[in-house]
C-alpha cells in the first residue's frame, strides 16, 4: 500500500449495507482522479436479514452471499480484504492488520456493531449458552443447535437482551421458529417465551408504530407465545435463563440478540465515538467534530427519543443504513469536488419493520424513526413474507452487479 503523502482518496471502512452502498455511489459521483478504497475483513457480502432462515435449512450460505473482490474490481474500486486496526485522525491515515498505512481525504466509517455478549453473563454462542443469528458463523451454529433441539425438544426462549436495539430480528426469528415448531408437530412439548428490553411488545425501540402493541399482543395470543417486556437478563446458565426479579426460564433452544456496541478500532480511537463506541454525526452524516470523517449505518450514535425502564436502543435497519451511506457519499463528493449537498436529520429517517412469520407476517412503516409518525402504516398478511423475499432478491442481484441502488 502507498504512504500518507498520496491522497485524492476516500477510504470506506466496512462493506455492508452502509459501506458497500456508499462506495458504489462514491465511485459513480467522483472524478476518476479520486481513488475509492474499501476495507473489510470479510471476503463476502452476507445479506444479514436472511440469516433468520438459515438455521432451518431454508437458505444455504451461498444463496445469500457473494464475493466482494470481483464486483469491486469491475467497478474500479480497490478492495482490501483486511480489518482497519488503527485510525490517526490528525494525520488522516488508517492502518490495517498487515501494518500498512494509507492516507485519505475523507474517511467513511461503516463498521456496523460489535456484538457485546460480555455484557450479560452466559450470553452468546461462543463461551455462553444462547444462539445468535447476527452473522453467518453464528447462524450456522444456530442451525446445529436447532437440529439438536429437533432430536431433544423442550421449551424455547427467544428475545433481545437489555441494551439491545435490533428488535425486529428477534421478533422475526421468534415467529419463524414458532412456525417451524408447529410444522414439526412439537407445539405440545416446546412452549415458546419471548423476552425483550422493550417497555411493551411492539415498541421496536421506536415507541411503537400505530397500533403495533395491540397487533403484536394479538399475534402472540393467537400463537400462544408468552411475551415478557421490560426484561433484564441476570444470567444465562446451561439450559436456563435467570431474569432480574428471580424468574428462571428453562430452555432446550434459545436465541437472544445481544446488546450492540461500537467496534474496537472506533471505540478505542480518542475523540471518535461516544462511551458506547458509536459515532456522533450531524445531518450530513459527518462526524460532529472531525470534518474529514463521516459515518453511516449501525455504527452511528442515535439517542433514543424516550427513556425506558430497561435500556433499549433505536433500531438502525439495513434500509436506513443504505440511505445513510448514500447521503454520506453525496456529501463526501460535494466536499471534494463541489455539487449539491444533502441534509437528512436523523429524526426524518423513515423505518420499515418487516416481521416475517414464515409464510405471512406484519409490515410496520414509521415515517419518522424518532418521534411521532404522521402517517404510520401497518399491513398484516402474506405480503409481509413476499416483501422480505423481494428485498433479499433485489438487494443481492443489484449489489452483486455493482449497482448502488435498485
Ligand atoms: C437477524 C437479522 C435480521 C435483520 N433483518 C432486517 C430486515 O429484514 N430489514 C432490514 O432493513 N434490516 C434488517 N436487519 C438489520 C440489518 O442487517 C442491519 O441494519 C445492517 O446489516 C447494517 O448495515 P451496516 O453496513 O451498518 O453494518 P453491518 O451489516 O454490520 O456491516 C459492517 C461491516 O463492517 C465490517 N467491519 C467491522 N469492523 C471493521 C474494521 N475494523 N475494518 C474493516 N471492516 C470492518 C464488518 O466485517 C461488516 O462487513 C437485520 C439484522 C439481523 C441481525
Amino acid at each position: 500500500m502507498s504512504g500518507t503523502s498520496e491522497r485524492n482518496r476516500v477510504v470506506v471502512v466496512g462493506s455492508s449495507f452502509a459501506g458497500m452502498t456508499a462506495a458504489l455511489d462514491l465511485r459513480k459521483r467522483l472524478d476518476p482522479t479520486y481513488e475509492v478504497v474499501v476495507f473489510d475483513p470479510r471476503a463476502d457480502f452476507t445479506f444479514i436479514p436472511s440469516l433468520i432462515w438459515l438455521p432451518f435449512g431454508l437458505r444455504e450460505p451461498e444463496d445469500i452471499s457473494f464475493p466482494f473482490a470481483p464486483m469491486y474490481e469491475k467497478k474500479g474500486i480497490r478492495f482490501v480484504n483486511e480489518a482497519v486496526t488503527g485510525i490517526d485522525v490528525d494525520a488522516r491515515t488508517v492502518s490495517s492488520l498487515s501494518g500498512d498505512t494509507l492516507g485519505y481525504d475523507r474517511l467513511l466509517l461503516a463498521t456496523g456493531p460489535r456484538l457485546a455478549f460480555e455484557k450479560v453473563p452466559g450470553l452468546g454462542p461462543v463461551g455462553g449458552h444462547t444462539q445468535s443469528v447476527c452473522n453467518m458463523e453464528h447462524a450456522l451454529l444456530t442451525r446445529a443447535a436447532w437440529e439438536g433441539f429437533l432430536e431433544n425438544p423442550g421449551p424455547v426462549v427467544i428475545g433481545t437482551a437489555q441494551g439491545g436495539s435490533c428488535f425486529g430480528a428477534s421478533y422475526e426469528f421468534l415467529l419463524n421458529t414458532k412456525y417451524r415448531i408447529k410444522k414439526a408437530g412439537l407445539e405440545d412439548v416446546a412452549p415458546v417465551t419471548f423476552i425483550t428490553a422493550e417497555p411493551f411488545l411492539g415498541h421496536f425501540g421506536l415507541g411503537g408504530v400505530a397500533d403495533s402493541e395491540q397487533r403484536v399482543e394479538k399475534f402472540f395470543g393467537k400463537l400462544n407465545i408468552e411475551g415478557i417486556p421490560n426484561n433484564t437478563i441476570k444470567e444465562v446458565r446451561d439450559g436456563e435463563i435467570e431474569l432480574e426479579g428471580g424468574r428462571v426460564l428453562p430452555f432446550a433452544f434459545s436465541m437472544i440478540v445481544p446488546p450492540f456496541a461500537g467496534v474496537d478500532v472506533v471505540a478505542q480511537t480518542e475523540g471518535l465515538s461516544n462511551p458506547m463506541g458509536f459515532v456522533p454525526v450531524d445531518d450530513e452524516f459527518r462526524h460532529n467534530e472531525i470534518d474529514s470523517i463521516f459515518a453511516a449505518g449501525v455504527d452511528i450514535a442515535i439517542k433514543p427519543p424516550h427513556e425506558t425502564l430497561v435500556p433499549a436502543g433505536v433500531p438502525k435497519t439495513g434500509h436506513m443504513s443504505e440511505i445513510m451511506g448514500r447521503t454520506a457519499a453525496q456529501n463526501i463528493a460535494a466536499d471534494l469536488q463541489g455539487g449539491e449537498r444533502k441534509s437528512l436529520p436523523l429524526g426524518e429517517l423513515e423505518a420499515i419493520c418487516v416481521l416475517d412469520a414464515g409464510n405471512s407476517g406484519i409490515i410496520f412503516k414509521a415515517d419518522h424513526v424518532l418521534g411521532d409518525s404522521e402517517h404510520p402504516r401497518v399491513m398484516a398478511g402474506p405480503q409481509a413474507h413476499w416483501a422480505k423475499l423481494a428485498f433479499e432478491r433485489v438487494f443481492l442481484e443489484t449489489r452483486k452487479r455493482g449497482f448502488a441502488s435498485i
